[in-house]
């Protein structure tokens, strides 16, 4: 990102005409840079705003003019005077007009490429080809994506509040019972900030959303493997304790992990041609790990309306959770309420922004829940299982790290570097102008 210049003067041999007399002064010009608002990679640029001043020669001289002065006052060249003095001003700008900050323009659906339109979003869409400090920006201004950003962000912040805490209550370093939950509390906090990244940085290009997208899936995924490793630590029912599924338990989810990151990426490959297909195909990557890592949880709510309840304490967040997560799956594959009524919910109320909400609020109380077991159980399950290993929380978050690390870079490599990537472009485009004019 460039520096915004200093201040720079220029003299200037400024030509007047008044009373018919062509009138030569040397001034000099103080011009400021100035903010267009960032249209097609502008940004600061020289000579919107500039203030004359009088020469060097100090305070109070004037400038000085090739003719009488009396030819200045002459047949109404005092009113002449004031009319060039108004239009002097319009021409330089006041400094004033400095501190108006202008915002980038908004564009509706058909002014924007294919591969950037929303389902039922008619309004508020932000420059295709924004730059960071662009996007950056729009996020304190009104757009379709600035909601999406902070409902996102500041959760962010609320997990990273209850990680900090529970470093405070809890050895993370040297009891390894507890490193699972901090494999899972970095993943909760991480998940969040990368989609808020995501939403951010996603207009500035085709190339940049599509890869925004890719992390912001590892990202999910990656959460997918933080469930699974904490599941498998503190909510595995007490019957499935050592069995095949609970040793296997973390490999699996390293493998779902891998599976949902594809699938995913690879939907964005269809999304503009077979947008339905690509809806399917990136709801079961989200879906499928995520039935996988609840399967212990279900069959412990199985036994519990069987009569037989065990560690019950923390089932009820588990319960909140899962209809959060129904939630969460529901409008994330609907796009309700905007489908009924397309542009009523363009800046507030999509299905977005409600399904990063029922995420955010699903995984707090999957939080509450997981340390109310890990609390509730630790006496039992240290006496009959095993504790977590190194290997098993940390290392299998580093594996998993690495391999769907590995995985966006593949399909990174294939947005950029395949000959024929039209599928992720569209050719009905209708780009906005360059010389839109800032709002
Ligand atoms: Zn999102």
């Amino acid at each position: 990102m460039k520096r915004a210049p200093r201040r720079r003067d220029l003299d200037y041999f400024f030509p007047v005409k008044i009373c018919g007399y062509h009138l030569v002064g040397k001034i000099k010009l103080k011009v400021f840079p100035v903010w267009r608002g960032g249209r097609g990679g502008q940004g600061w640029a020289w000579g919107r705003c500039m203030r004359w001043e009088e020469d060097g020669g100090g305070a109070g001289q004037p400038p000085r003019f090739d003719c009488p002065v009396w030819c200045i006052l002459c047949r109404g060249g005092r009113a002449r005077l004031r009319q060039a003095c108004q239009r002097g001003g319009g021409v330089f700008r006041l400094p004033t007009d400095m501190l108006s900050f202008k915002l980038p323009q908004l564009f509706d659906i058909h002014q924007v490429p294919r591969v950037f339109r929303e389902d039922g979003i008619i309004s508020g869409y932000r420059h295709p080809r924004s730059s960071a400090l662009d996007c950056i920006l729009s996020s304190f201004q009104m757009t379709n994506e600035t909601v999406n950003i902070w409902t996102h962000f500041l959760p962010t912040w609320y997990f990273l509040w209850r990680f900090s805490v529970l470093c405070s209550s809890l050895d993370f370093l040297s009891e390894s019972y507890t490193w699972p939950l901090l494999v899972y509390m970095l993943l909760i906090c991480l998940y969040p900030f990368t989609s808020s990244c995501a939403h951010t940085f996603s207009t500035m290009s085709a190339e940049a959303r599509h890869i925004c997208y890719f992390f912001d899936y590892g990202a999910l995924s990656l959460y997918s493997l933080g469930c699974a490793i904490s599941y498998g630590s503190y909510v595995m029912p007490d019957c499935w304790v050592n069995t095949w599924l609970h040793r296997h338990f973390v490999p699996i989810a390293i493998g779902n992990t891998l599976v949902c990151t594809s699938l995913s990426c690879y939907s964005r490959f269809l999304e503009l041609q077979f947008p339905r297909k690509s809806k399917v195909l990136r709801t079961a990557a989200f879906v499928y790990p995520f039935i996988f890592d609840n399967i212990p949880l279900f069959y412990r709510l199985l036994l519990c309306c069987g009569g037989s309840c065990s560690h019950s304490e923390a089932l009820s967040s588990h319960c909140y959770h899962l209809i959060f997560a129904f939630l969460t799956c529901f409008l994330f594959a609907s796009h309700l309420p905007e489908r009924l009524a397309p542009g009523r919910f363009d800046y507030i109320g999509h299905s977005h922004q409600l399904f990063h909400i029922c995420a955010v609020v699903g995984t707090h109380f999957q939080m509450e829940a997981v340390l109310a077991d890990m609390a509730s159980r630790r006496g039992w399950l240290i006496a009959h299982s095993a504790v977590p290993s190194f290997l098993g929380t940390i290392g299998a978050l580093a594996v998993g790290f690495l391999l769907n690390m590995g995985l966006i870079a593949f399909f990174s490599a294939i947005l950029l570097f395949a000959p024929h990537h039209t599928a992720l472009h569209s050719s009905t485009t209708s780009q906005p102008s360059s010389d839109c004019k800032d709002q």
